[in-house]
């Protein structure tokens, strides 16, 4: 059985049929607040569940228990605030007990029932949130960005954005299925952002090796210089699952969501995000969710120790390797061989390899992943 939704119940909030149509014709009279990116991606996987239990976008008690506790005002485990900022010019248009339309690139996507209206300190966010008010973190940036004001209430999704990975987006009611309709009883959750390398492999199939079935999860949202675009990673992928993994052990679908790279915080809010497409284990790596240097390698894995109500199995690895001596891929727990003999596998030289257009060693990246990626124009975020 796939597990049990965060909270226990999947949260559906998508509009459809002539319900749908109502909505959106009263939603065009409504005063609007304009979505950026994160925002639009939040409100579609609140509508979802892939954020259950939240119905909306947080109001005051739930952002201050969350900060506070790392829990909902209900007790439950939830790392992450998931907000909505607004101006003070905004709130001219609206009041608390309005309802207002969402609107994403020119389009009204959804509807907010404005509960509450309420100032925070992004001070004491960045640092519970982030453990750094430093500027230079790229979470801390956005979040000092943020209009002066935030509104929480429920929200209902009237359309989704289209983006060219629609056979690739399944919701969580959809995986559930899929899983019920494979017999699994355990899933392993794998999240990505990055075209797949040995070392991710090595991680998988060592979980897979206890479970069922793996549920390889990519990330599309914001991308920074030099990394993979989204369809080379979703294309890398096929290419590795169709040579490499046994039929019918894998499940691959995207999730648009955009990185806080809050480290301990947000590796946690990426296990409950996959208990609700189903997993009932998640992998945990080395500086999961990090940037820079501002956590210890695996503080992420640590903080699952604070949290034994998650209802999802953490699954902690450390970095894979290959050693000379073994002869394989190994990690520090199997390996007792010197540095000397290990071949570290490194992204970044990875890129530099495929970026001159050379296939990187066989021990880092499979060649039939690396040509697919070769065979792609421009692979690479410029
Ligand atoms: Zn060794």
């Amino acid at each position: 059985m796939p597990s049990k939704p965060h909270g226990g119940r999947l949260i559906n909030r998508v509009l459809e049929g002539r319900r749908k149509e109502y909505r959106l014709r009263e939603a065009k009279e409504l005063p609007f607040i304009l979505l950026d990116d994160q925002e639009y991606r939040d409100l579609e996987n609140i509508s979802i569940g892939v954020y259950s239990p939240l119905s909306g976008f947080m109001v005051s008690e739930d952002l201050d228990s969350v900060l506070r506790d790392m829990r909902l005002s209900n007790d439950l485990p939830w790392t992450l605030p998931i907000i909505l900022d607004i101006s003070r010019e905004e709130l001219k248009r609206f009041k608390e007990g309005d309802e207002v339309a969402l609107v994403y690139r020119g389009k009204i996507v959804g509807l907010l029932n404005v509960e509450e209206i309420y100032s925070y300190d992004k001070k004491i966010y960045v640092e519970k949130v982030f453990k750094t008010r430093d500027p230079a973190h790229p979470g801390v940036k956005r979040v000092l960005g943020y209009k002066e004001l935030l509104v929480g209430g429920e929200i209902d999704l009237i359309d989704f954005y289209k983006d060219n990975f629609i056979d690739y987006h399944l919701t969580p009611k959809e995986t559930r299925l899929l899983f019920r309709e494979r017999g699994w009883k355990t899933i392993v959750g794998f999240q990505t952002r990055n075209a797949p390398h040995l070392g991710h492999e090595y991680v998988q199939k060592t979980a897979l090796t206890f479970v069922d079935g793996l549920f390889i999860n990519p990330v599309i949202g914001r991308k920074k210089k030099g990394d993979f675009k989204d369809k080379v990673i979703l294309e890398a992928y096929k290419t590795l699952i169709k040579n490499y993994y046994p039929k019918n052990t894998v499940v691959l679908s995207i999730v648009r969501y955009e990185m806080r790279y809050a480290g301990p915080r947000e590796a946690v809010h990426h296990a409950i995000m996959r208990k609700n497409f189903g997993c009932t284990h998640f992998i945990i790596g080395r500086d999961h969710a990090g940037v820079g240097n501002y956590y210890g390698p695996y503080e992420a894995q640590d903080i699952f120790f604070e949290f034994p109500d998650l209802g999802i199995i953490h699954l902690f690895f450390r970095e894979f390797f290959y050693c000379r001596k073994c002869g394989g891929i190994a990690n520090e727990k199997t390996c007792p061989h010197s540095m000397e003999d290990r071949v570290f596998i490194s992204g970044t030289e990875i890129r530099e390899d495929l970026r001159n257009g050379v296939l990187p060693p066989k021990e880092m990246m499979r060649p039939e992943v690396a040509k697919t990626i070769l065979s792609m124009d421009n692979p690479f975020i410029e």
